[in-house]
């Protein structure tokens, strides 16, 4: 029995599996939202995406929280001085 050998081969297997990630549509970064959260803000790029729950372990970006993004290109709007 090369019991060492095994332990390596299920941790690698654990770590492969994605379960309770997504991937940021913007930055490609895979983050992890909290269980059964209905938006998600990427840490790495700060994009705020709302989230549907495809099975418990299973989160899927439904689109972009408009929002918070509408507020964002406005106030940068704001700093160019408007239309
Ligand atoms: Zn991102």
């Amino acid at each position: 029995m090369t019991g060492s050998h095994n332990k390596t081969l299920a941790e690698k297997s654990i770590k492969g599996r994605t379960t309770g990630q997504f991937r940021c549509l913007y930055c490609f970064e895979r983050v992890i939202p909290p269980k059964n959260a209905t938006e998600y803000t990427c840490t790495k790029c700060g994009y705020a995406w709302r989230i549907w729950w495809f099975s418990p372990n299973e989160p899927r970006i439904r689109g972009p929280v408009w929002e918070k993004h509408e507020k964002l290109s406005r106030e940068k709007m704001a700093e160019k001085g408007g239309a």
